[in-house]
């Protein structure tokens, strides 16, 4: 890979000094390994994807506001802040372009699905640690870097939105599913009810809880730190701990079409819960306590609507393979919500017992 020049420099670095490899398989933005020719530090270089990221500064800032603020409250945390330019700022625009350099973490592995329970916990306990020591800090310096991200109500009336502006064809196709969707509104106004409770408190959250965006021990599976905080900012526990659930807890993705291989595992559902809340079970408000399983509904289901609507408004958002794609993600996810709510009873006993 060709890295300009230009783009090293302003990190302090030399080309020569470097092979430039494609890197991990993140799908949001572009990740370079710099291997250092000489024995010395290895880096990651990203480019922001600014299609997702519009304003790569709040991203920057976030992170730095976070930073500072660990290393005063936690000094021994691991917390992998990003190397400044020369210039100071972290960021280097190129031709209308965001780089950013952080150190490479060696001898780690990031997983893109859970191989077995350990791999859960180890995952959620470093996302609960991160929410545990960020849980004091001053959320009124912060920005969203996605406005509206998990936002259910806007979600909700995005997708009201598109079964009334949908072709007539695609209406029809997804008459069914829209249904299901909306005859689960129950979790939307849940949401409506939270957000008037003063309990269910704001949070830093990662917002993007995957299991690949936690490096592990390559040999021992030792949760090492987390990575990919371009979404740090205010939010939710329901965020961070809903994402878990929706993709931790199935063997298969959301891309799957063999809705039958959607389930429950319960050894992994458990191992995430004990994972996160050995972190934050001290810090949970009451109300926070309440919404433990009810976070994989609301994930589950906002991002079910999110597929559907898309579906509806033909394919706008989400890149697809084949016209149905949207769709069958979407009758995915709401196999999915089913599978959970079927279980629900021994889910929440599981987590009566981690708290
Ligand atoms: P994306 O937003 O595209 O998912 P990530 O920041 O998650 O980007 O990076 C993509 C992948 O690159 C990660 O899943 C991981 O495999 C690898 N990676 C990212 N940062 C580091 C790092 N500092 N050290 C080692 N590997 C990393
Ligand atoms: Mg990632
Ligand atoms: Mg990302």
């Amino acid at each position: 890979m060709i890295v300009h020049p230009q783009i090293l420099e302003a990190f302090d670095l030399k080309e020569a000094d470097y092979d430039a490899l494609r890197y991990g398989s993140g799908h949001i933005n572009s990740t370079i390994h710099l291997k250092s020719k000489k024995r010395g530090k290895d880096y990651i270089l990203q480019r922001i994807n600014t299609h997702v990221f519009k304003r790569p500064d709040i991203i920057d800032r976030n992170q730095r506001l976070a930073a500072a603020y660990l290393k005063k409250q936690a000094p021994d945390y691991f917390f992998l802040s990003p190397v400044p330019t020369v210039a100071g700022p972290c960021l280097f625009e190129w031709q209308g372009e965001y780089w950013r350099l952080l150190p490479f973490v060696k001898h780690t592995v990031a997983v893109n699905q859970a191989d077995n329970p350990r791999q859960a916990f180890e995952a959620a306990q470093q996302f609960g640690r991160l929410a545990r020591l960020l849980s004091g800090i001053d959320l009124r310096e912060f920005q969203p870097s996605i406005p509206n991200f998990h936002n259910l109500t806007l979600r909700y009336s995005s997708f009201q939105d598109a079964i009334r502006s949908a072709s007539e064809e695609r209406r029809e196709a997804a008459e069914d599913l829209t249904e299901a969707f909306l005859n689960y509104s129950g979790i939307a106004v849940r949401f409506e009810e939270l957000k008037t409770d003063k309990d269910f408190r704001d949070r830093l959250m990662h917002h993007d809880t995957k299991i690949n965006n936690v490096l592990l021990d390559d040999k021992t599976y030792e949760g090492i730190c987390v990575i990919d905080l371009d979404t740090l900012m205010p939010g939710k526990l329901i965020s961070d701990l809903g994402d878990m659930v929706r993709t931790y807890v199935s063997p298969v993705s959301e891309e799957e079409q063999d809705f039958d291989k959607i389930v429950i595992r319960d050894d992994y559902y458990e191992a995430l819960m004990q994972g996160y809340l050995s972190e934050l079970k001290g810090d949970l408000t009451p109300t926070e306590k309440e919404v433990l399983f009810y976070a994989g509904q609301f994930i589950i289901y906002m991002q079910g609507i999110r597929f559907l609507t898309d579906y509806l408004n033909g394919d706008v958002y989400y890149p697809v393979k084949y016209p149905e794609h949207n769709y069958n993600r979407a009758k995915n996810q709401l196999t999915l919500l089913q599978r959970l709510n079927e279980r629900e009873a021994a889910l929440r006993r599981i987590i009566g017992g981690c708290l």
